[in-house]
Parts: structure tokens; C-alpha cells; sequence
């Protein structure tokens, strides 16, 4: 059997029903990452050991019949900016190269409650900052369907181990799309969740009111799986809301009749590919030949997105880059990328005195018009739908000289951090061999809405079988 391309959910079963062992899988995975990461460049540190030490916990317990949870003994890669206790965590930079935490991320102890698998660690860009994990400081992260692509970024590394059958799934972290746009440059799922749905305790900070956790998976119910264990409370983010949720895989599955999906221009414009759109205009009529109703509709504000989010994002930046100060972790400022120092730059002349009001306290404001124009949208509508990235996987070094061309990459996807959204992209088609992501956006807390939609998207199409030839 092909062990790596199963999902949570067939490995799950097959675990329960003894057809093979969590170290059996895992030790095929480890096979396959000795023979496929020589060209995709997607774990930054390896922990084999650990990973078949976690396996025996599983088999132990399925052996002696006990009951396990839905992640148990199931191998996962982690973004290299989740604080990991007793393993090197260096978020893609030289800054921290050395640096073996003494505590772990929320987020990661779960898994840990989980018996979940921990294969190792994926590239980035250096403390998430870019859209292709070229800012890395360390390697190149390849495109399992182009090897001379970028996987976009910044989970680059975790888009590329899921969608090459080197974890089972990934976690990822994203501020401006990073879970987003890698996944849908890699024919894969992924989702953030709602801003203040999963701890952001442990994961290392780049814009706070930005940042979230969330799962890069080959499924839709996967990913609904792995929300339902990341999710909650937790004492240690303040901005964690003690809220109530059900089960996400139980809103999967109801049909989609009278759904009202909005579809808003903003999203077509010409900075988007022609071929892209195509496909994703297809995916829609797909949508509403199930059943839904389609409405066009218009969010102006969001054509200001970008320009909002590279002010609002590098004066965080800016303020949690303070830390890194080479007294209390790792090593001096002179080893940030460059990257890193432009935004530190830019964050910290958006905020100081005399362009504070004309830029950062300007962009606050647009950021809050932003999110109204949704509010108002979602008063109309029960989700929105377009693509995640303006076009597919690019050439390795198209960009990396050009910032302001690497920035346009994230049109699509910053709006739905500006105002909080949970937001899903899943595989929808092929342009030129490369996968096109269609995002699902959905209100505040509306996880459940946006998953259905791309259940039901998924099922009744063939995209998300497609693995790339290694
Ligand atoms: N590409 C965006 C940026 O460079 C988003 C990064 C992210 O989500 N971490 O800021």
C-alpha cells in the first residue's frame, strides 16, 4: 500500500483496524523523506528518532486495545517558527540558529496530547516574512510539481512535505497568506482559521494582530480534523477566545442548496492571470450548478489591501523584531536577511513621530474599512469565493530581486487577515502542470460554512487526487 498518500482520516482507520502499525507508516514516511528531500528542500531538521519513539506510544495503545484520538501515531511536519521544547527552532533564520528552546508553543503541546508523530520541521522564509521561502536563510525550498518553482511561502516547507507525501499533513502559520498561497501552489489544502481561534503562544511573532495558526492538509476533512485538536482556549494568548465549538467535522457533508456565495470583482482584476481566473470561474459555475446561488458583489477597499498590510505588518514587525537583540536569544542583528531588515525599516518609519498619523494610524483606518465592507458583505452573503493567488508557482529567482513584485503576490490574501477571517484554499485545477487554489472566506467564527462549501467543492471534483510525479 502506498503509505504516503493516505489522509488523516484513511490512516486512522487502517491504525484502528490493525492493517498496519503507526511505526510502519512512519518508517515508510522517513523512507520517502530520505529519498524525495534531497530535491524539495522541505525540512529544515529531521527527528527520526523521536518521530519512531511517538509511533511505539500509538502501537502500544492499539495493541493493548485502547481507544486512541484521531491524530494518534499520525506523522505531521511543523513550520520551523513554532517553539519546539528540546528541538532547534530557528524560523528560517541565522538569528537562531542554535536555538534549542526551553518550552514549547500551545500549539505544539497539543499534538503532544494527541501521540501526534513529529516528523520534523519545515523551511520558511526568515521569520515568515515573503511569499516563495526564498528568504530562508538556509535552503530552497522546490515545488514538488516544477522543481524550478517556488512552493510560495512563507510555509513553503510545509506546503511541500504534505503535497510530496513527506508528512501526512503540516502546520503552518499565516500572517498575510503564508498557509494559503503555498498550499494552493502546491495542490494542497490549507486553512486559517479565525484571528483568535487557535493560541498563538509559542509562535514566534511577526505581526500580532496578523498571525495565526492552522493546518496545511490533503483533505478538507482533514483539515476540519486537525482545527477540532488546535483549537480553544488557552490562558497564555490574550487574544485567544474562550469560545465553544463543535465538532468542524461534523458541518461537513450538507448540501449546498440556496448557499449564498458572493463573488467579488475586486477579486478578478488585472493583476490576476488571465488562465487563473478562467479556472477559477469554472469552479463556480460548478458551485452553483450544485446548487448555490452566486451574487456578484463588490469589496472597493480591498484593492487598498496590500498597501494597508505592508504598513500595519512591518511596524509590528519592526516592534517584534526588538527582541532579537543577540542578549537574550541567539546571535547579533547583523545576521537578519535582508528582507527582515526592510521591514524593520519600513515599520519603524511608519511609526515614528511625524509619519505616524500619515501612514501607520492612515492605514489603521482603511484596515477597519476593510473589515466593515466584509461585515456588510456577509450580511448578504454566506461565504466568498476567488482565487488565493494572482497566478501559479513562479520561477525560483523571479522574483527575489524585485520586493515590491514579490508583495503583489499576496493581493488576494491579506484582506482576510486585515479583518480576521477565517479563509480556506483548495486545489481547483491546473494551469500549465501547476495547481490553482480556490479560497472559500467566511465570517468571523464561520469556520464550519467555509469548510461545507469546500467539502462539497471537492468531492464532486477530482483535484485533490492529483499528486505530482517525484
Ligand atoms: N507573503 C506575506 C508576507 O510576506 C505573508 C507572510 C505570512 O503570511 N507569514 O508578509
Amino acid at each position: 500500500m502506498d503509505l504516503q498518500s493516505l489522509t488523516i482520516k484513511e490512516v486512522h482507520k487502517s491504525l484502528k483496524n490493525k492493517t498496519f502499525s503507526s511505526k510502519e507508516l512512519t518508517t515508510s514516511l522517513l523512507d520517502r523523506i530520505e529519498k524525495i528531500e534531497p530535491k524539495i528542500d522541505s525540512y529544515l531538521e529531521s527527528t527520526p528518532e523521536l518521530a519512531l519513539k511517538q509511533a511505539e506510544r500509538t502501537d502500544k495503545l492499539i495493541q493493548s486495545n485502547q481507544e486512541i484520538s484521531v491524530l494518534s501515531g499520525i506523522p505531521v511536519s511543523v513550520k520551523d517558527v513554532v517553539v519546539t521544547r528540546g528541538i532547534k527552532t530557528t524560523a528560517g533564520s541565522r538569528i537562531l540558529e542554535n536555538f534549542i528552546p526551553p518550552y514549547s508553543a500551545t500549539i505544539y503541546d497539543r499534538l503532544l496530547e494527541e501521540n501526534a508523530v513529529i516528523l520534523g520541521k519545515t523551511n520558511m522564509d526568515e521569520f515568515a516574512m515573503g511569499s516563495s521561502t526564498e528568504n530562508s536563510a538556509f535552503k530552497i525550498t522546490k515545488n514538488p510539481w516544477n522543481l524550478n518553482k517556488v512552493p510560495g511561502g512563507s510555509s513553503g516547507g510545509s506546503a511541500a512535505s504534505v503535497s510530496s507525501g513527506m508528512a501526512t499533513y503540516s502546520i503552518g502559520s499565516d500572517t498575510g497568506g503564508s498557509i494559503r498561497q503555498p498550499a494552493a501552489l502546491c495542490g494542497v489544502v490549507g486553512m486559517k482559521p479565525t484571528y483568535g481561534r487557535v493560541s498563538r503562544y509559542g509562535l514566534i511573532a511577526m505581526a500580532s494582530s496578523l498571525d495565526q495558526i492552522g493546518p496545511i492538509t490533503k483533505t478538507v476533512e482533514d483539515s476540519a480534523i486537525v482545527l477540532n485538536a488546535i483549537s480553544g482556549y488557552d490562558p497564555k494568548d490574550s487574544n485567544c477566545i474562550d469560545k465553544k465549538f463543535s465538532d468542524f467535522t461534523a458541518s461537513i457533508g450538507k448540501d449546498i442548496k440556496n448557499l449564498k456565495i458572493g463573488v467579488p470583482n475586486e477579486f478578478f482584476d488585472e493583476g490576476v492571470d488571465v488562465k487563473v481566473k478562467n479556472i477559477v470561474e469554472v469552479a463556480i459555475k460548478h458551485l452553483e450548478d450544485l446548487g448555490a446561488k452566486i451574487e456578484e458583489i463588490s469589496l472597493p477597499h480591498s484593492r487598498e489591501a496590500v498597501a494597508v498590510y505592508y504598513l500595519i505588518m512591518p511596524s509590528e514587525v519592526s516592534a517584534n523584531m526588538a527582541r532579537f537583540d543577540g542578549i537574550r536569544y541567539g546571535y547579533g542583528r547583523d545576521k537578519f536577511g535582508d528582507e527582515v531588515k526592510r521591514r524593520i525599516m519600513l515599520g519603524t518609519y511608519a511609526l515614528s513621530s511625524g509619519y505616524y498619523d500619515d501612514y501607520y494610524l492612515k492605514a489603521a483606518k482603511v484596515r477597519t474599512l476593510i473589515r466593515m465592507e466584509f461585515k456588510e458583505a456577509f450580511e448578504k452573503v454566506n461565504v466568498i469565493l476567488g482565487p488565493t493567488s494572482p497566478t501559479v508557482a513562479f520561477d525560483i529567482g523571479e522574483k527575489a530581486s524585485n520586493p515590491l513584485q514579490m508583495y503583489l503576490a499576496d493581493i488576494l490574501s491579506v484582506s482576510q487577515n486585515l479583518a480576521g477571517l477565517p479563509a480556506i484554499s483548495i486545489p481547483c485545477g491546473f494551469v500549465d502542470g501547476l495547481p490553482v487554489g480556490l479560497q472559500i472566506t467566511g465570517n468571523h467564527w464561520e469556520e464550519e460554512k467555509i469548510l461545507n462549501v469546500a467539502h462539497v467543492y471537492e468531492q464532486s471534483t477530482n483535484w485533490h487526487k492529483q499528486n505530482p510525479k517525484l
